[in-house]
């Protein structure tokens, strides 16, 4: 619930709005599990709340740590047995956190693990934030940032999504700035004007992957609802309305889309927009033969992209040991 809708609630029994205040406090600046560690609240109440309501929280099943760099993934346990992953990583600035937003994912890009296993269900807003404040607990590290960037497709799962952000950039929860977070989608372009009404300060990530339709539509299903042209179209309008850059990403697929014919033809569709341009080699997925682009082909590659004052950097990659890498998170590991 919102703090609003706490309120609300707890009015039915005649509670005062300052109430919802400081059960909302505990719940999502304290991050507690049960009602009991509400210490502030009367008995009473916290009987009453015991009764009538329920903290959903995850719990760890598993959980690897890179030795290379730190980075932490959790394979988390759901309250109906479901599994997801989320991964932290430390960076200068401080830890961010990918979280999942299904359990599966029903988009079926064929360089991707998240939808191998198949769709399950969509996480409710309160399973996005227990990812948080469990992965936050066990560290304990405050986590800044946030990318929604794990298993699911966010804007899938939209009202889901749209109340989680609400929440936990709540001044009453952990109030993690909208400039802090960044929503990735591979293109679900209804959902990218729904997105741009909120008018939301995030970043949004587009899972570009291709400069062309072609190769698009051989490795990303969604392309043949949208195709590059109409997925643009939204992406200009979504920098018009919210005055936001947007950042694509691009996975280097040895052979696939890393030639300098595929930089160029993606520099001329990007060309003018507020955009920068992530390149990630791709990462290995066990059940698919792709494999990177080597180093000298992303520099030519990025090179091009300069060329035509495209802004683009390639993404550093963390916790390749554990498969926590980009596309490398699942529904549970069998
Ligand atoms: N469904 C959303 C959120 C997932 S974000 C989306 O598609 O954007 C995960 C990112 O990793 C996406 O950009 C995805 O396209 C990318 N990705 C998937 N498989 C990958 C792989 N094998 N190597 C590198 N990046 C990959």
């Amino acid at each position: 619930m919102t703090l609003e809708e706490l309120k609300a609630s707890i009015a039915e029994i005649g509670e005062k709005p300052f109430k919802a205040g400081q059960i909302y406090s505990w719940l999502h600046k304290h991050n507690v599990d049960s009602f009991d560690e509400m210490t502030n609240i009367s008995k009473d109440l916290r009987s009453y709340l015991e009764k009538n309501y329920y903290i959903l929280t995850c719990s760890i099943e598993k959980k690897l740590i890179s030795v290379y760099d730190g980075t932490v993934k959790y394979l988390f346990r759901l309250h109906d047995g479901e599994l997801i992953e989320s991964v932290v990583m430390k960076y200068k600035y401080g830890y961010t956190i990918c979280v999942s937003s299904q359990v599966g994912c029903r988009m079926g890009c064929n360089f991707c693990a998240s939808g191998i296993a198949g769709f399950i269900r969509n996480l409710s807003p309160s399973e996005i934030l227990s990812q948080i404040y469990t992965a936050q607990k066990d560290l304990s590290v405050r986590i800044s940032h946030i990318v929604m960037m794990g298993v699911g497709e966010p804007l899938d799962n939209y009202d889901n999504v749209i109340k989680f952000l609400k929440m936990i950039s709540d001044e009453n929860g952990q109030n993690i700035g909208m400039r802090n977070i960044s929503l990735s989608t591979c293109g679900v372009v209804s959902g990218i004007y729904k997105l741009m009404e909120e008018k939301l300060q995030l970043t949004l990530s587009i899972s570009l992957h291709a400069p062309n339709d072609e190769i698009r539509s051989k490795t990303m299903p969604v392309n043949n609802k949208w195709n590059i042209d109409t997925l643009i179209n939204a992406c200009k309008e979504y920098i018009k309305v919210t005055n936001r850059r947007i950042s694509f990403e691009y996975a280097m697929i040895n052979g696939v889309n890393d030639s300098d014919e595929c930089a160029k033809e993606l520099a001329k569709r990007l060309k003018g927009m507020l955009c920068h341009v992530n390149l990630i080699p791709v990462n290995s997925v066990k059940e698919r033969k792709y494999t990177k682009s080597n180093r000298e082909r992303i520099l030519s590659f990025i090179n091009i992209l300069e060329k035509y004052g495209i802004n683009a950097t390639v993404r550093r990659t963390l916790g390749s040991d554990i498969n926590a890498s980009c596309g490398q998170l699942r529904r549970g590991e069998k």
